[in-house]
């Protein structure tokens, strides 16, 4: 068997910025670095981490939009890299993608019906007959009348727009949806629409999907594995439920009781989030997030922590909480500076 639908192994990626004055000097963004995971069919995975941390660059890296520094993508066991044109086509066709703001996204010339049957004419012909029945057939499912079909994108409300771009990505019947902050610009009762949207989708058509939000409460609601993400790695991965409940790496503890609470029956942890998010140009050595932990000792400021498996099926990036030898039957509290979690 070839396993996971998508298998990403060790992915990085460098952008050098233009040549510097002195020749081995050039500037470095370290937009993605050294990231590992993979996503079974049908499955969720969300991807969260404040802006900047390398989200976009990794949603492009999977569709191969930009090359690699190291790394691979496998797809069905396959590398993409050494896709033919052809079979590259196909996997470009099985994985699709929603933006941000469907408003750059959509052709504003094109009505909605031609905008959500456009890339199945690209790869076949349908009759006139066929791409009625198609349009009216993808409306529907993501909830608009048919009747919007002859409305240009500009005809449209915000919410309307992005379940256009839901309903083109759903034409060609991919197997994986990525989508990027796909609810970020939305009013938050629209957001609501929308993200039960995607995941009816996915119950009903078994596609898996890619989530990425720099926005906690959009991914609790999700619920499923969370990867959180900071200056381009990885540094927690978790079932959303025992992330939100019980967070292990420092970051991800900080970025929960950052964010607003929606339930006051929960806990909130007092951990502020020191200082800014430094520059991945030149990205702290060690733990990259060293300067803004307050458990951070002597080893954090040198070695980068590596992703260490735990007992619960996590995996966790921490000199404190996740030593790398062995693997400690519960995450680690004891002995921490931090507020104690929350304990189950
Ligand atoms: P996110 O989507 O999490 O906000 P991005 O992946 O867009 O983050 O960006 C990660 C980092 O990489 C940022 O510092 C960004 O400025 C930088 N970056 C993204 N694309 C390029 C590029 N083409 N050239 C140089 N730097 C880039
Ligand atoms: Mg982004």
């Amino acid at each position: 068997m070839s396993g996971s639908l998508l298998k990403v192994e060790n992915l990085t990626k460098h952008y050098p910025l233009g040549a510097g004055f002195l020749k081995k000097t050039i500037p470095v963004v370290q937009a993605v670095t050294d990231v590992s995971f993979s996503v079974e069919a049908g499955e969720t995975l969300c991807i969260v981490g404040e802006s900047g941390c390398g989200k976009s660059t990794l949603a492009r890296l999977l569709m191969r939009l930009v090359e690699p520094t190291a790394g691979r993508v496998l797809i069905e066991g396959f590398d993409i890299a050494g896709l033919k044109k052809n079979l590259l086509r196909d996997w470009r066709r099985r994985m699709q993608m929603v933006f941000q703001d469907p408003y750059s996204s959509l052709n504003p010339r094109l009505t909605a019906g031609q905008i959500i049957t456009e890339p199945a004419e690209n790869f076949g012909r349908l009759s006139r007959r066929q791409r009625q029945a198609l349009a009216v057939e993808l409306l529907r499912k993501v909830g608009m009348s048919p009747e919007l079909m002859h409305r240009l994108p500009s005809e449209l409300s915000g919410g309307q727009r992005q379940r256009l771009g839901i309903a083109r990505a759903l034409a060609l019947r991919p197997s994986l949806i990525i989508a990027d902050e796909a609810v970020s610009a939305l009013d938050v009762s629209v957001q609501a629409q929308i993200l039960n949207l995607l995941m009816d989708l996915q119950q009903e058509t078994g596609i898996a999907l890619i989530f990425i939000s720099h926005d906690l409460r959009v991914v609790e609601h999700i619920g499923q594995r969370v990867a959180v993400m900071y200056l381009g790695r990885i540094v927690e991965l978790a079932p959303c439920e025992a992330l939100f409940a019980r967070p292990v790496h420092p970051y991800t503890e900080a970025l929960i009781a950052a964010a607003p609470v929606p339930d006051p029956t929960r806990i909130r942890l007092e951990v502020p989030l020191q200082g800014e998010v430094p520059s991945p140009i030149q990205p702290p050595k060690g733990c990259a997030f060293h300067p803004r932990c307050p458990l951070a000792v002597e080893r954090c400021r040198i070695e980068v922590p590596p992703l260490v498996p735990m007992a619960d099926g996590r995996v966790v990036a921490c000199h404190v909480r996740a030593p790398t030898m062995g693997i400690p039957a519960e995450p680690i509290t004891a002995n921490s500076s931090l507020s104690p979690m929350a304990q189950q």
